[in-house]
């Protein structure tokens, strides 16, 4: 991903030397490279460090498909944003009390894992999605080595998450740390976003991958069977990549038939099935299907 600023925060009067930025987080309106007018020069800032922005051309796109456009930090503002350079380094803290500030201003999350069966509902029940099932759990306290002293580790509380918790506020999420299980670095969500068309061989590691749904069927006849849904992918050595979950454990997600050209995110291994790869086995926290307004993020 070459521009790693998706979006600006739009906040007239804010300035970077002495605003809130808890303010301009919660208040700023989110700009995209084609929302952006001439007239928010100067008033559009870093999603992450909130320092200026400025887009580049600045004034209407210049190509159609808006390519060329981008974000970028204004000269004379030095920080340490994960923004500005192009390699995941990993978000180090210097003291314990650092990190834990991090996680209270939900700029840094550690997961312990994905939540594996639905915590409130027996399965039959959890048909649709309606706002209010659990996303979160607390975890245990756990050493997570993001010290910028080498070897030193910090105490800290971990979270047990759903990638659709990941998914609803996806916005707000792409640009945050997370410590991932088996992880070694605090990386941004965006960094940590496999594309499935990427993928080569099976992996035996779990991560975070995304897809577009090509096409989706029942193999049997019962919500039972297992819902085939086929992800783009294209390669010399597999014939194909597939999603492979019982009918009614994808339909709970909103999996359908009629998915195809919707994103899909999952957290999983990759496994050879037949002449194809695929995730399968996956639980109740490990899949969802990225709202159709945040697909710009990605694509
Ligand atoms: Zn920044």
């Amino acid at each position: 991903m070459e521009n790693r600023i998706k979006f600006s925060l739009f906040l007239e009067g804010w300035s970077f030397e002495n605003g809130d930025k808890n303010f301009l987080k919660e208040s700023a309106k989110k700009v995209l490279f084609n929302e952006y007018s001439p007239e928010m020069r100067g008033s559009i800032f870093c999603p992450e460090c909130c320092a200026d922005l400025f887009r580049s051309p600045k004034e209407k796109d210049f190509s159609e498909n808006g390519r060329t456009a981008y974000f970028a930090h204004s000269r004379g503002t030095d920080t340490d944003c994960g923004l500005r350079t192009k390699k995941a380094q990993g978000k180090k803290y210097l003291t314990e009390e650092e990190a834990l500030k991090a996680i209270q201003d939900n700029e840094l999350v550690v997961i312990e894992g994905f939540i594996k069966n639905n915590p409130l509902l027996p399965e039959k029940e959890s048909k649709e999605y309606d706002g209010t099932l659990v996303e979160e759990q607390n975890g245990p306290i756990a050493d997570i080595p993001i010290s910028r002293h080498r070897g030193q580790s910090f105490r800290l509380p971990s979270k047990f998450k759903t990638v659709r918790g990941l998914v609803n506020k996806f916005d707000e999420n792409i640009n945050r740390y997370f410590f991932m299980p088996s992880g070694k670095h605090a990386i941004q969500l965006l960094d940590l976003l496999t594309d499935i068309k990427s993928v080569s061989e099976s992996d035996d590691r779990p991560k975070l991958y995304y897809g577009k749904i090509e096409k989706s069927f029942n193999a049997g006849n019962t919500p039972k069977n297992i819902r085939m849904t086929r992800i783009e992918y294209e390669s010399q050595s597999y014939a194909d990549f597939y999603l492979k979950l019982t009918d009614e454990k994808q339909a709970e997600k909103g999996i359908t038939d009629n998915s195809v050209g919707r994103v899909i995110i999952m957290y999983g291994i990759v496994t050879d099935n037949g002449a194809g790869l695929c995730l399968e086995r996956l639980g109740w926290g490990e899949f969802a299907l990225l709202p159709e307004k945040y697909e710009g993020l990605l694509y």
